[in-house]
């Protein structure tokens, strides 16, 4: 195992924990993964995100198949497809937390992209948000739609299910992760209500000064 592989495993356990402190990923819910050399780092199934064995996380292939660690979450091909749409993507990151499980149900929304530009910060690292159709878990259709619908964004959501986050890090994406839920949660706490969102010039004007 490398030295940077070790640092990996001991940064997902790291945010593992953090998330499920903070009820993100309640259960043994949500699951994490790190592109390395050899395929990717992925935490295993039906295990807890607050209980993480860095030495147990499971290694699989670019193929699907696993390499080490105890077996791998079965979401895993979910973040195999991202990982294949997009070569740039180092982290994936899936929850199935409250508020943007609540809003992958919503009939009325729009499943190209789910979320008004409420705020500043979920334009810069959460940006549009497309809706991927439901899938019974484990269906393979879920990983083909997902790679998709992840080709011209970082972030969606699966209807009756949960978010899928990826990042150039694993930190950018939990951070957009977070983002999401978070604003996910504005969305409904602000139903109701006379709101004023960013307008088109804002949004373009924060893509041009902050997306890569
Ligand atoms: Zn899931």
């Amino acid at each position: 195992m490398t030295q940077s592989e070790t640092a990996l495993r001991d940064h997902i356990v790291l945010i593992g924990k953090s998330l499920y402190d903070r009820g993100y990923g309640v259960g043994s819910s949500g699951n994490l993964s790190v592109r390395v050399d050899d395929g990717i780092l992925i935490t295993p199934t039906n295990t807890s995100l607050g209980r993480l064995d860095a030495g147990r996380i499971a290694k699989v292939a670019p193929d699907g198949s696993h390499v080490s660690g105890d077996k791998p979450s079965k979401e895993g091909f979910l973040h195999l497809a991202v990982y294949a749409r997009r070569p740039e993507m180092r982290a994936v990151v899936h929850l199935h937390s409250t508020y943007s499980v609540a809003l992958s149900t919503l009939a009325a929304a729009d499943p190209e992209n789910m979320l008004p530009p409420i705020t500043a910060y979920f334009v810069m690292r959460v940006g549009t948000l497309p809706l991927v159709p439901y899938y019974p878990p484990g269906d393979r259709g879920l990983a083909d739609a997902v790679g998709a619908a992840m080709a011209g964004a970082h972030a969606v959501l699966l209807a009756n299910h949960g978010s899928v986050v990826a990042g150039k890090s694993l930190d950018e994406a939990h951070y957009a992760a977070e983002e999401l839920e978070e604003t996910a949660k504005l969305w409904f706490l602000l139903r109701g209500e006379t709101t004023r969102f960013l307008d088109i010039g804002q949004v373009a004007e924060l893509r041009a000064r902050f997306q890569s």
